[in-house]
């Protein structure tokens, strides 16, 4: 009962295996940060070569410390979309030839049900994390208000409007004469900077419904540092992005709760769940809400293959595989799922 998970759909190489009970025996994520750094941001055919040649050896290798061969598994589970589609054929390919070889189902994942379907991994949330929940996926190329109903049953209460909030975090890195990908720098900047020494916007705050926009607060950055900065001032801008960042998305899971009188718990995933501001702002609303916050390791909020493979098992329990036709799609949002009966 081994299943094994791809994840090829951006700039990470990913695969894992899971045991049915959902044991990661054996995980591995290789980054192409290196490989991408000298154009600031993710090149589309870099990645698909990238995830054609380390894939393969990739899935030996997680074969290997999970002590078992192709033959001793149960299933293969690879993200499908959405991304980019060299790397998502990659996988899905790579994955639909193990499946037919070893005649057992095909599972192509939603790469976000994965990250959706994460904190149920036993581990993650004492005493498991039942439906419905609301998720806020905060990563480089999603800001999204997920309530999560079941396997295949995503709801989305709100979307970003303009950048995602990674991408908020990047390009105002990038303004701030930051490395690429700029968050965690601008964090570290943020924490010797005052929070109160420039005013910016707090895009939506106070608005109905959970939808984000982050523009014009990178707007703003840009005409604060057109202006001139010192070092000090820099600091301080940093740490004014990111409370006006926490803010807005504090208040806008506080809407979305309000949305979702039933959910059991506000859960964060994504890269930018790694921001420890955000992580307390969050914190705040799921307690005001009488509801925990589950926030999964790290490692399980970036790009991974474990998620994936574990929404395999998941899937396979409700009986979802894929017949070895299904298509990558660049596209697919989490309204546009197989649900169970
Ligand atoms: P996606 O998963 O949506 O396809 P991605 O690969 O860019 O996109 P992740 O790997 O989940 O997403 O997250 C990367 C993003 O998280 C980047 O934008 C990065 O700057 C941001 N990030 C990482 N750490 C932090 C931090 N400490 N504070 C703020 N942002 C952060
Ligand atoms: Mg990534
Ligand atoms: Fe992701």
């Amino acid at each position: 009962e081994l299943v094994l998970g791809l994840e090829s759909s951006c700039d990470e190489t990913a695969a894992a295996i899971l045991r049915a009970d959902g044991t990661i025996l054996a995980e591995a994520v290789l980054s192409q940060l290196a490989e991408h750094t000298p154009y600031g941001g993710v090149v589309p055919e870099i990645a698909a070569r990238s995830h054609l040649a380390h894939l393969p050896a990739l899935v030996r290798r997680v074969l290997d410390q999970a002590g078992t061969t192709p033959a001793g598994l149960a299933a293969v589970a690879a993200t499908a979309g959405p991304g980019l589609i060299g790397g998502l054929i990659v996988g899905a390919t790579l994955g639909k030839g193990i499946a037919i070889a070893q005649g057992i189902p095909y599972l192509a994942i939603n790469h976000l049900e994965g990250h959706a379907l994460t904190p149920r991994l036993p581990g993650v949330h004492p005493g498991g994390l039942a439906f419905p929940y609301l998720l806020l996926l905060l990563s480089g190329g999603h800001c999204q208000c997920v309530l999560v109903e079941g396997v295949g049953r995503h709801r989305r209460l709100g979307t970003t409007l303009d950048d995602a909030v990674g991408e908020a975090f990047d390009k105002s890195a990038k303004l701030l004469g930051l490395p690429w990908p700029g968050g965690p720098h601008l964090e570290r900047l943020a924490a010797t900077g005052d929070a109160k020494r420039f005013t910016l916007p707090r895009p939506l705050l106070g608005r109905a419904g959970c939808d984000f926009s982050f523009s014009g607060l990178k707007t703003a950055v840009a005409n604060i540092v057109a202006k001139g900065l010192d070092p000090q001032g820099r600091a301080d801008l940093a740490a004014g992005f990111q409370a006006a960042v926490s803010a807005t998305l504090a208040d806008r899971a506080a809407h979305a709760l309000a949305m979702a009188p039933g959910a059991t718990a506000l859960v964060v995933s994504g890269g930018v769940a790694a921001n420890q501001g955000i992580r307390t702002a969050l914190a705040g609303v799921a307690a005001r809400a009488g509801l925990p916050l589950v926030a999964p390791p790290i490692r399980l909020c970036t790009d991974n293959a474990v998620m994936i493979a574990w929404a395999g098992i998941e899937r396979l329990r409700a009986g979802l595989t894929e017949p070895l036709d299904h298509a990558p799609r660049p596209r697919w949002p989490l309204g546009e799922l197989v649900a169970a009966g």
